[in-house]
């Protein structure tokens, strides 16, 4: 008996490992051209860190001609959840961040080098390891959990590093024909790599994101087929990513120490291994201190929550984009007009460090990002944001022909305005400008000017001497610089400063005023264009 029948016991009917290296041919694809892929366990929760590595896969795809795939690794079925696959790719379609090959929706494949699914590849696995197993670097382990937890025991006992590695390796050098007598008994076992390493040696590793890293080599004897006859991830891992043709990995940093093991692991299985980039993970200020973005304890962890939110998803992606190039914020404010698609990203450029994911920063980029929409695009993304979270605004919209004119308000000049950062905002913002809702949550809070006489003085003579509904922009500016005057306050700010004894304020304070008793607000987009809007009839009533 030798390893051959070892092999041919345990895996009888599997193909010969050649059947799927002649069938994954090498990827067609021009020069410098890379293979990213985004492998995420379904787990039932999409978290923004998975969308930020899938937007950096993508671009890096998409600069250099090469391809971006997807591929889910349910491998540890304990962990998964029903649809879990299905969500991830959905966000990934609705931030039009979606794979050039991975499964579909509905489960079947597309794309050349599938199944995309790693419990569908279970056969393909099992090839490799039945290769490993006939050249002698896998060994059937029969130690059960009892027997292991015992070896950890002494090992912490002795001080020694934990795992089953070189002395401790019982079944290892066993016997062949034993293991085949065992096997035949029906006694349970998994299969485990036979790592050549040896931890007094090091390894280097050039990491491309976080540069020349030395490693000792490594020495445990990991599982590579699990008893359900299912791979552990990384074996599974290097042989999907040599398949399917990946040249630079990109993957958490959680995942750095496992170098040693994973180009061991490309090493013995003859294949030739793909860069590896390990991006630091989003954090978040916590109090004093940085953590981790945490599933458990933010919210903005989920990607869900930016659509909850009603943050748009172009903000969210330039966002990410600006946490992984520092240099996109610069390119941003040379290129305002620019699509985000022709910023060069460059991967060397990310930080090695936690990237800080920053709620107020996001919702400024998305500001940003809003105020150049045209009325019309914030029209309809906040419909549909109110269409699935709030009635009230959704009745307010409507009115669409209303609702462009409240929303074009200084829209669509140089100087646009940037009070709304997600649809969640919209409501609020434009509340006053609607007749049946005007007065309802209003406070009324005058400023400077605030006794009631003089108030009435000037909301009575502007209405009644100066307010013409047709006049245009300068013309109503100098009206107002025609009251202040009038009313003994200084035509410029200017004026008043020079000499502040000789007013009673300035043209700021009478406009502050008048645009406090149409809106009830002291801050609001510019109040010629609230005045046109609102029109005459509305303005009378409200005064
Ligand atoms: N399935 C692994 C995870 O979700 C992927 C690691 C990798 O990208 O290689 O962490």
């Amino acid at each position: 008996m030798d390893r051959k029948d070892l092999a041919n016991l345990i895996f009888p009917d599997v193909k010969d490992y050649t059947y799927y290296e002649e069938k994954y041919t090498k990827r067609d694809l021009p020069e410098g051209a890379q293979v990213l892929r985004y492998a995420p366990s379904p787990t039932g929760f999409v978290h923004i860190g998975g969308l930020y590595q899938s937007l950096i896969a993508k671009k890096i795809a998409k600069q250099t001609g090469g391809i971006f795939y997807v591929r889910i690794e349910d491998t540890d079925q304990k962990r998964e959840i029903e649809n879990g696959a299905s969500q991830i790719l959905q966000a990934l379609k609705d931030y039009d961040v979606f794979p050039d090959e991975t499964i579909n929706i509905d489960g079947s494949d597309n794309g050349n080098y599938g199944p995309y699914m790693q419990s569908k590849r279970k056969d393909i696995y099992q090839s490799y390891a039945k290769k490993l197993l006939e050249e002698g670097n896998a060994y059937p382990c029969f130690c059960s959990p009892e027997e292991l937890d015992k070896i950890r025991g002494d090992q912490e006992k002795a001080k020694e590093r934990t795992g089953y590695y070189g002395k401790w390796t019982k079944c290892r050098n066993m016997p062949i024909d034993m293991a085949i007598e065992k096997i035949k008994n029906g006694d349970s076992y998994i299969v485990r790599f036979k790592s050549p390493g040896n931890p007094d040696k090091k390894i280097k590793h050039k990491d491309v994101i976080k540069g020349s890293i030395e490693f000792p080599e490594n020495d445990q004897d990991i599982v590579i087929i699990k008893s359900d006859g299912l791979p552990t991830y990384h074996f599974a891992h290097a042989i999907d990513d040599h398949l399917m043709g990946t040249t630079i990995v990109t993957r958490g940093d959680e995942w750095v120490a496992s170098i040693p093991l994973h180009l061991q692991l490309f090493y013995v299985l003859g294949f030739r291994a793909p860069k590896y980039a390990h991006n630091a993970p989003l954090m978040k200020i916590d109090g004093d201190s940085k953590r981790k973005l945490s599933k458990r304890k933010d919210p903005e962890a989920a990607v869900s929550y930016y659509k909850e939110e009603g943050i748009p998803k172009q903000s969210v992606k330039e966002y990410l984009m600006n946490i992984a190039n520092s240099n996109f914020e610069i390119w941003r404010k040379q290129n305002p007009e620019k699509s985000m698609n022709k910023f060069e990203f460059d991967i060397k450029k990310m930080g090695v460090s936690g990237a800080l994911f920053d709620m107020v920063k996001m919702l400024d980029v998305s500001k940003n990002v809003i105020s150049k929409y045209t009325a019309e695009e914030v029209y309809n993304q906040s419909y549909e944001w109110a269409k699935e979270y709030d009635k009230e605004l959704l009745e307010m919209l409507e009115n669409k022909e209303y609702s462009l004119k409240v929303l074009g308000i200084e829209r669509g000049n140089n100087k646009p305005r940037k009070d709304i950062a997600k649809w969640s905002d919209v409501k609020d913002i434009i509340y006053y400008m609607y007749p049946e809702k005007f007065n309802k949550n209003e406070q009324f809070e005058y400023q400077k000017v605030n006794e009631k006489s003089e108030i009435e003085k000037i909301v009575k003579l502007y209405f009644e001497k100066y307010y013409n509904e047709s006049d245009d922009k300068q013309t109503w500016f100098d009206k107002m610089k025609d009251l202040a005057e009038e009313l003994g306050y200084a035509r410029e700010v200017k004026e008043y400063k020079a000499n502040p004894e000789n007013y009673k304020g300035h043209v700021g304070d009478i406009s502050t005023v008048i645009r406090i008793t149409i809106t009830g607000r002291c801050n609001t987009p510019d109040l010629y264009e609230i005045m046109q809007v609102l029109g005459k009839d509305e303005l009378m009533k409200r005064i």
